[in-house]
Formats: structure tokens, sequence, C-alpha cells
């Protein structure tokens, strides 16, 4: 027989990041009885990490911006396989979501007439992000976290959940453990909203936390949701490469957005020799003109170096094939050289970015007022995840919504910096209001023992074992593959290779053993990601497989350009009945006239 305590709410939210509490804060506020579950504490949420601001179209700096820039910036930077409607009601949206954090408590840098400041970032056309020093994140989720907490959400921190329960098609409620003393939980809720972020931690490399191991993925996957876009999975171009311990750690776009310049050895601006067509109207061709947009000059064009992420991250990666790269396998990221324009560079330099300033003087030894840091392509964020109705984030599976990193559509091949946090109080605000609305004068769905039974016997396994094999080496192993043969250049044979080593890992989780207890035991936490990193990677790899181009983060060396053919879809894929991953190739939805019109006019 098992034990669980058990709880009830009208509306479950898995997930304390941005999208998480955004969700919650709307929920709550629409009257429903709401519970925040967290795997970390609260406030550790990946949010928290966030750096560079979040992106809406206030034009306080630039007049010029508006809802309808920042829609055709989402729209080209995703190569047009965005959901077209996500992205307009995110653009449209942002700017009152921010205002409303503002509201709340949130304080914001200002600009000399005391309006919410907002800098430059890759792919925006205007200076569009609002920030906090480059310590946005924090700002956001605790502003959220006290209005929450003053709203009476219930918060459950430190606890994971292992699967969603559902009672016939709708979802009933979900299962799962305390990670302090390993004892599990049921969850009876009417409405489920998942926001448990990215997938990082399938990659070797990565600026993710531990957090990120693709749960709601997993889990939406496996309770019949659909899954959208999997194949595009970002590769920021500036991570840190030395020391070892640190690499992949972020180096926050802000950097290039403040005057921050990429170098090869030799000193050469490599960025000005590669610019794609579709962006070479707005991209300075000099460097004079690149600093000038850097100081804020409306009428100079922007450097190469904030060009969109995923192209960045080539040329990086080029520059370090072809051997002109740093002493540790990366590229020179340079903004001590602003001092030779600013007299007080220095001090912008540490007022502008002071975690940079700290993390590089901290963990590598180097001031970067002085010197320039190595940087390299880091795993960062999934455009891919639950596909989700574009207005109310619900999902294929009643009464399953999804939001922020873990749900997909606006991002398309690729995310502009900025644009997550936006996605998270936009969207994460939609399906907590949506949610809110469908729990609303619904009863409670009938629970089913057999299912808490078997995910409770699945979780327990590794301790009944009398040997095995470790988790953290299968964990470690995937990792390894994914990074080499589903990474930033991807060829068939090497994906079709990779589908074949999941197989292989997956027997060696059904085997893996797990020494000691259940109170936080790391090894067994660890134990119990595997089966959803081994998802999400199977996912990643079979959608790449099948997208046979090269569009925003997904670059394949056997088919190096854009296809006309493959722009016509986005690619889904769901669980099958005999529990294989049935792929498709899904239509994208035709655009009304005046979204065209607007695309038309920005190009
Ligand atoms: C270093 C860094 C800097 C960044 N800077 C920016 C920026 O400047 N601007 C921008 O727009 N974006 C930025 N991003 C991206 C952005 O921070 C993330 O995409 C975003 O924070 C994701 O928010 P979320 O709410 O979806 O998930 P998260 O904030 O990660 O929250 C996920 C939550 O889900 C919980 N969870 C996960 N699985 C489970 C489970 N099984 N059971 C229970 N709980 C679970 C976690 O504990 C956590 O509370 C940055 C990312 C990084 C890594």
């Amino acid at each position: 027989m098992i034990e669980y305590q058990t709880l009830e709410h009208d509306v479950l939210v898995i997930g304390a990041g941005g999208a998480g509490l955004s969700a919650a804060v709307k929920a709550s506020g629409a009257g429903a009885k709401v519970g925040v579950l967290s795997k970390s504490l609260l406030g550790k949420a990946h949010t928290v990490m966030a750096e560079g601001g979040v992106a809406a179209a206030m034009a306080n700096v630039d007049g010029r911006d508006s809802w309808k820039v920042h829609f055709a910036d989402t729209m080209r930077g995703g190569q047009y396989l965005n959901n077209w409607r996500m992205a307009q009601l995110h653009a449209q949206e942002a700017p009152d979501r921010v205002r409303e954090l503002e509201k709340w408590g949130a304080i914001f840098d200002r600009t000399k007439e005391g309006e919410i400041l907002q800098r430059n970032f890759g792919g925006h056309r205007y200076p569009r992000l609002a920030h906090v020093g480059d310590r946005t994140g924090l700002e956001m989720i605790r502003t959220l976290q006290d209005h929450g907490i003053h709203q009476g959400i219930d918060f459950h921190m430190e606890v994971t959940v292992l699967t969603l329960l559902k009672d016939g098609d709708r979802i009933a409620g979900v299962f799962g453990y305390d990670r302090e003393r390993g004892r599990f939980r049921l969850f009876r809720a009417k409405a489920v909203i998942l926001a448990t972020g990215g997938i990082g931690r399938a990659y070797k490399i990565t600026s993710n936390s531990w957090e990120y191991t693709g749960d709601g993925h997993a889990l939406a996957y496996h309770a019949g949701a659909e899954l959208l876009d999997m194949e595009f999975v970002q590769f920021h171009p500036t991570g840190m490469v030395w020391p070892p311990s640190v690499r992949g750690i972020l180096v926050t776009e802000g950097v290039r957005g403040e005057g921050g310049v990429l170098r090869n050895k030799d000193g050469k601006r490599f960025m000005f020799d590669d610019i794609p067509p579709l962006y070479k109207g707005q991209t300075a061709d000099n460097e004079e003109e690149g600093w000038r947009y850097t100081q804020g000059d409306k009428d100079a064009r922007r450097p190469p170096e904030l060009l969109t992420r995923d192209h960045v991250a080539r040329c990086i990666q080029r520059e370090v094939r072809e051997g002109r790269g740093s002493p540790h396998g990366g590229v020179f990221l340079d903004i001590a050289w602003i001092k030779e324009r600013l007299p007080n560079g220095a001090e912008v330099i540490k007022r502008k970015l002071p975690s940079m300033y700290h993390q590089f003087k901290q963990l590598g030894d180097i001031d970067i007022t002085k010197d320039p840091m190595e940087v390299g392509p880091t795993t960062h964020y999934m455009m891919g995840g639950v596909k989700v109705d574009p207005d109310s984030q619900m999902s294929a599976v009643p009464g399953l919504f999804a939001a922020g990193e873990c749900a997909a559509g606006l991002h398309g091949a690729n995310r502009l910096g900025g644009n997550s946090l936006s996605d998270l109080l936009v969207f994460g605000s939609r399906a907590g209001e949506y949610a809110a609305k469908f729990a609303k004068d619904l009863k409670a769905g009938a629970i089913d023992d057999a299912q808490i039974e078997s995910a409770a016997k699945a979780a327990l396994l590794p301790f009944e074992r009398t040997g095995g094999e470790s988790p953290y080496a299968v964990q470690y192993d995937l990792q390894e593959m994914m990074q080499d043969k589903v990474g930033i250049v991807r060829v068939e044979a090497e994906m079709v290779h990779a589908v074949e080593e999941i197989a292989k890992l997956r027997k060696r989780m059904d085997n893996v053993f797990v020494p000691g207890n259940r109170e936080y035991n790391n090894g067994w936490h660890t134990a119990m990601d595997l089966p959803n990193l081994l998802t999400v990677s199977e996912l990643i790899a079979r959608a790449a497989a099948d997208r046979k181009e090269s569009r925003g983060a997904h670059f394949r060396d056997d088919y190096p350009e854009k296809s006309a053919e493959c722009a016509k879809f986005n690619i889904v894929l769901h669980k099958g009945p005999d529990g294989e991953p049935v792929l498709t190739r899904t239509p994208l939805k035709e655009m009304p006239a005046e979204l065209k019109q607007i695309i038309e006019e920005m190009k």
C-alpha cells in the first residue's frame, strides 16, 4: 500500500518561475483556489537568472517603436514558423504586463524623464528591453512572489511532479514527491498549468540550471498532449568557456547591447563578414555606425554582433573550427574597449553590467573593464514545447495548460533575447485567466488509484535493485551524446544514431541503482529525472532529423539552405497508441492580410 498526503486546489501550477507565478497570480485574482509546486525553493526558479531584460514595445527610448514593429521583429527572428496569433498577442500585451509589474512594486532602471529605461538587444529594431541592470529576472520573481503570497496562494516548495493524473480525457491532478523527505504527495486539481521551463540539462554545455530536465514537456507528452517545434533548441552565442568548471554559464547579450564587440584571435571583428540578406538593410556595415547605434543614435543601424543568436553562434563556431578561436576554444568578447570612447568607460561597465563584472572577476579572475572575455555557444533555450491554443494556452488535453519555456509557438525557429520574459508575463497571465475559467463550476475529476500505484512503484525501483549503474553515469553519457550528435551543427546519420543511442540509454536507465534512503537523495532525484530527459532528447532528435533544411536555430550540414517547402509546416509529435512517437508535418495556418501587411511594411 502506497502512502501519500492528499491536497486539493482548483488550479494547480507546476513551476514557480515567471510563467508559473504570473499564471498563479491571475488565477487567484479570478477567485480560484491556487497551489504552486516547485522543484526548488521559492525564489530559486530559473527565471531569477534572467539578466538582460523584458521585451515590450513601450517606446520610452525610441518613439518609433510599436507593437507592430515588435510583432514583425519576432516573426522575422522566428523565420516565420511562429504562431502568428501568439506573436500578435505577445507584442500587443507585453507593455501592459510590464506596467502591471511596475504597479506591483518592480523597480526598473529609468530614463532621464523618469520612464522605464529600455536597452538594445539582438534582433530588436529599437531599444526595447525594460531592465534592472543585468538582474531583471530577480526583480520580476521578487515582485510576482510578493504579490502572490499576499493574494493567499499556497506554495509547495521542493515538490517534484512525477506524473499527471487523468479522469478519462481530462486532467484530474498530479502525483509527486517532496525532495526533503522523499514522501509522496497527491494534488487533486480541476485545471493544471505546466510552467516547468526548459530542457538544457539534456546537453553537456548549458546555461541552464539543474531544474531544466524537460519535465513539463515529458509529462504533457505522456498525458496525450502534442509537442511542437522540438527541433529548435537555441544555442546562445556567448557562454563562458573558461575555466572548465563554469563552462556554459551565460554572458548576457546586454554586453553587446552596451557596445561589446566580438573578435577572433587576430583581433578581427569577424561578424562584419557574414550578414544574412534578411538583415542587410538593418545592420551597420562599419564599426563607427555600430558604435553610434549602441549609444542611442537613432539614425544608426545595429552592429552585426546584435544579429540573431543562431547566426552569431554559428559565426563563432566557424571561427573556432577554422583555427581563429581564443586559447580555450571560444572567441573574444571585448567591452573594455569602450574606454577608448568613454572616459568613464570602466564605471559605465560596472554600473550597466554589475553581474557580468562580478561573474568574471569571481569565477574567471578577469576584470572585464580591462580585459576581453572568452566566450562560446551554450545550450540556452527551448523554442519547442507543448502545443497550446494561442489565446487560452490550453493543450490538447482538457484542463491541461502550458506557459513559458515549456510551451511552444511564439518563437518559431529562433527566440529573440528578451522575448522570453515577456512571453512568461503575457502567456502566464493568459494561462492563469483561462485555467480559472475552466475550473469554475467544474467538479473535481476522479482519481485512478492504479495510476498512482504504478508511478510510485516505478519511482522506488532504483532502491529495490541490489546493484546496477549510477544514474549520474547515464545522465552524463546522454548529455555528451546530445551535444555531439544533435548540437549546433547536425547531420542525418548522427541524428539517426542518436535515436538508437537513446534506446540503449533507456535500457541502462532501467537498471540504475541508488544507495541510501529517500531523504534528500540527489542520486534518486537524478534517477527520476532520467525518463524525462530521455523522452525530450528522443523527440528533439526525431524532429531534427525530419526537418531537412537549415532554419533559425536548426542547422543541418547536409541541408545548409532554407527550403521553401519546409517553410510551410511545423513538426508536431504525440505519443502513439503503441507508445512510440508519431510525427506529423502540420501546415502553417494562413496569416490574416493585416498582419502580412505589417511584415511587408517592416521589411
Ligand atoms: C542565464 C540566463 C539569462 C537569461 N536572460 C534572459 C533575459 O534577459 N531575457 C529573457 O527574456 N530571457 C532570458 N533568459 C531565458 C529565461 O530566463 C527563461 O526562458 C525563463 O525564465 C523561463 O521561465 P519559466 O517560468 O518558463 O521557467 P522557470 O523560471 O525555469 O521555472 C520553472 C519552474 O518549474 C519547476 N519545475 C520544473 N520541473 C518540475 C517538476 N517536475 N515538478 C515541480 N516543479 C517543477 C522549477 O522548480 C521552477 O520553479 C535567460 C536564461 C538564462 C539561463
